[in-house]
């Protein structure tokens, strides 16, 4: 009797001495962890701090410097003269808004024009866009990544320029679309947003409503851009030099925002040979400025998406 209750307290004992252990460690591992954790929060809230305030800097460089700079290039300008800089940059930017804005566009190319156009272009210091078409060799190449390099806008005018085929139906036309955007992706490292056309949005030879392929362009982050003046170049056979600038310059009067419509193909010398009397021409206006297609600008459509 005697032995048998004296263990039962021993047994008593050790399980209470287990329950209280168990509680200890409930509460003391919890506790540790949340100490440990609490101070990694603390310590990455001070790093992401630090972050911001670095971020900060980036976003907001002082003004005047741009990229890298240091207390002694932020000393070298002074605040008055940073504000007269400012002053005079803006009220430049709105010498250029009301000037009218000339858009040069060329369809069709890459072809054995591109060089002698983008030489032109660079000798005048103009920015064009180019609506090209989808060809393999190494010259089309070439000319694509020039197109770019120079700081020209590279533009869509559909991988095969075959209207029985584009228009055939919407499947067509997004393939064909699609086969161009890759490929010049792929060539340029450019994922081109801008589109014309061939024939332009009012042409009638489309099987498809005009509307449906405007449409799908919009739900794509694809603007196309038609034309208001015509160089005058489509037309087949050589358009006299003086022709094809007088259907650009002739109008300008009339026009604020003006699209010309050129082509860069092989068979278009004269439009080559027009190009700087065309330049020429129109910077002698004095009131106007060329300028690439860029996703401010507001396009000229023949047709709107419903
Ligand atoms: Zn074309």
């Amino acid at each position: 009797m005697e032995e048998r209750s004296y263990d039962r307290r021993r047994r008593i004992r050790l399980l209470k001495r287990i329950i209280l252990g168990t509680i200890a460690a409930a509460i003391i591992i919890p506790t540790g962890v949340s100490i440990l954790l609490g101070i990694r929060v603390i310590s990455l809230q001070n790093k992401i701090t630090r972050l911001e305030e670095a971020l900060a800097d980036y976003e907001n460089p002082p003004e005047n410097v741009t990229g890298v700079y240091t207390t002694a290039s932020i000393e070298e300008s002074p605040r008055d003269t940073v504000q007269a800089g400012e002053v005079a940059q803006e009220k430049h930017r709105e010498q250029e808004q009301t000037k009218k804005q000339i858009y040069l566009t060329f369809d069709d190319g890459p072809s054995q024009n591109t060089d002698e156009i983008l030489d032109i272009l660079k000798e005048y210091n103009v920015k064009a866009t180019f609506f090209v078409v989808g060809k393999m060799d190494e010259q089309s190449v070439k000319a694509y990544q020039r197109i770019v390099a120079e700081g020209h806008t590279l533009a869509m005018h559909s991988y095969s320029h075959k209207y029985d085929e584009i228009y055939a139906s919407k499947e067509s036309f997004i393939e064909d679309l699609s086969m161009l955007q890759e490929y010049l992706y792929q060539v340029t490292g450019i994922w081109s947003r801008f589109y014309r056309f061939p024939g332009g949005s009012s042409n009638t030879v489309s099987k498809v409503d005009m509307q449906e392929l405007t449409a799908y362009l919009e739900e794509s982050g694809i603007t196309y851009f038609d034309w208001n003046i015509a160089c005058g170049d489509a037309v087949s056979g050589q358009v006299s030099v003086e022709e094809l600038v007088e259907n650009t310059v002739g109008n300008l009067d009339n026009i604020n925002r003006g699209f010309v419509l050129m082509h860069d193909a092989v068979e278009k010398k004269t439009t080559v040979e027009a190009l700087p009397e065309i330049i020429e021409k129109i910077q002698e206006r004095g009131d106007a400025v060329f300028l690439p297609v860029t996703d401010e600008t507001v396009p000229v459509q023949h047709m709107t998406a419903k």
